[in-house]
């Protein structure tokens, strides 16, 4: 059995899913700019958790929410002089773009908060009729004094604590908390114009205005309970969202409902910029396309974000990016090299090797650790020549969670045919194709098959074998 660590206990405790299918839902982005890489190692991180789930056997259902509305968003749209579901259009598809390019492939769902407006609105009046809730200038508002236990989840210093009446704010700090907002007045906001579906909401018992809309912490608690049901098993934020997300969703949920939210809460720790918080100002804000214009590719920053375990931070230098590139790079060379023949028989050693990369991943999803019994089996397996088969299966274990490209697709010495006489040029030229192909370098493989014709010589790829004759 595995083990996590729940925020919500400040323990680590074994795992007891609540059925047969894992119910797991991540805070998403906030689609008003391009993901950052801070964002981005979040979203790693993710897909890591519920890729080792998978190895562990369990089924999940994972669904990562998209906030398409919120003050951000809104805030963009109104600068840009755009529609809202516009402005994030944008952003949601440079997402999925990064997601792709990451091989983040895990994730099952993704809903838009403003396909759930009905949903939403219906769960702002059982809080209203349950008494959890009050109007205030044409807003409703959370009463969290009525919500036994706010602040226990978040560790709230409940003695030193100052309340604010109120706060309208989606973001506000553990210093000020007050009764946050459920549905706020919005005189600018018209969902019908935004070709928002309202639904066919009656029954409200209170006065509000029309021209509302939710406020952020209202939207997860409503997608994540229509999309796994309450309570679901695993929820996942960054460590920013403690603090009011998660609290203020903990409270929604189980004053409406009275009944848990998530049993185990998983929070991922901030990326810095060498030592620093990411910011815009600081000129140390990066996004995907920035690191691939410096050269970087995906797979090397996705390797640098599993390098770092989850409840860690990690710092991002130029240094710990080329360490990545070089680590990525042996492990590719491996990879090439398991298509050659063994030399011994290795599969006692490959199923210990797995045995050890799981065992880690039990260990909360430790990551680095599973990394490191990694590397140690590629060094023995080179000293032992503990290639072939055995070892391309292990890489494609290791790859279900890992998914940095180790999967051997290539072809070795021996399935290469060479008809006639080919001289030694024309062979060294083959094999640096296949192993480009190996490290996805398409552009590489093609130029080297492209010089490999000009010098006369035909290439074919066929199911098990590369045939190579003159032309
Ligand atoms: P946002 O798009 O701002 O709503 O953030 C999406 C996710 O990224 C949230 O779960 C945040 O907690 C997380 N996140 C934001 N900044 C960072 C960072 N610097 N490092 C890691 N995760 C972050
Ligand atoms: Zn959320």
């Amino acid at each position: 059995m595995f083990k996590l660590y729940n925020t919500q206990t400040r323990k680590l405790q074994d795992f007891k899913p609540i059925s047969e299918k894992v119910g797991l839902y991540a805070c998403g982005p906030t689609l008003y700019n391009a993901p950052h890489i801070g964002n981005l190692r979040y979203f790693v991180a993710v897909d890591a958790v519920v890729k080792s789930l998978r190895l562990f056997g369990y089924k999940v259902n994972c669904v990562m929410n998209l906030t398409d509305i919120d003050d951000k968003t809104l805030k963009g749209a109104r600068e840009q002089g755009a529609k809202l579901k516009d402005y994030t259009k944008q952003f949601g598809e440079i997402f999925f773009e990064d997601l792709k390019k990451l091989r983040i492939d895990s994730i099952d769902k993704f809903p838009r908060a403003t396909d759930y407006f009905a949903q939403m609105r219906e769960l702002v009046a059982i809080l209203y009729k349950g008494g959890f809730a009050y109007v205030a200038d044409g807003s409703v508002y959370f009463a969290i004094g009525k919500f036994n236990g706010y602040g226990d989840f978040a560790h709230l210093d409940k003695e030193g604590l100052k309340v604010s009446a109120r706060v309208d704010n989606d973001e506000y700090s553990k210093d000020n908390p007050g009764d946050f907002v459920l549905w706020k007045a919005d005189p600018h906001f018209d969902a019908g114009e935004e070709g928002i579906n309202t639904g066919n909401f009656s029954g409200e018992e209170y006065e509000i205005t029309e021209k509302g809309r939710p406020g952020w912490h209202l939207e997860c608690s409503v997608m994540s309970r229509e999309l796994l049901g309450q309570p679901f098993d695993i929820h996942l934020g960054g460590v920013d969202l403690i603090f009011p997300h998660h609290q203020n969703e903990i409270a929604q949920s189980e004053a409406a409902f009275g009944k848990k939210l998530a049993n185990y809460w998983l929070h991922c720790e901030h990326l810095l910029v060498d030592g620093k918080k990411m910011s815009k100002s600081l000129g140390n804000f990066y996004t995907l396309s920035d690191l691939e214009q410096k050269g970087a590719s995906p797979d090397e920053f996705r390797f640098l974000a599993l390098s770092s375990h989850y409840r860690n931070k990690l710092d991002f230098t130029q240094n710990s990016l080329l360490q990545a590139k070089e680590s990525l790079k042996r492990l590719r060379e491996f990879a090439f090299k398991s298509a050659e023949q063994s030399k011994q028989d290795s599969d006692k050693f490959f199923a210990t090797a797995k045995d050890n990369f799981i065992k880690a991943l039990e260990d909360d999803f430790n990551v680095p650790k599973a990394l490191e019994s990694v590397f140690s089996t590629v060094t023995e397996a080179y000293k032992n020549s503990y290639f072939g088969s055995p070892a391309q299966e292990y890489l494609s274990y290791i790859d279900q969670v890992l998914s940095i490209g180790l999967k051997v697709n290539t072809k070795g010495e021996e399935n290469i045919i060479y008809e006639g006489e080919i001289s030694q040029e024309i062979k060294r030229m083959v094999l640096e194709r296949e192993k480009a192909r190996q490290n996805s370098d398409y552009g590489l493989a093609d130029r080297l098959r492209s010089k490999v014709n000009d010098l006369g010589y035909d290439i074919k790829d066929e199911k098990n074998k590369i045939r190579i004759s003159k032309k």
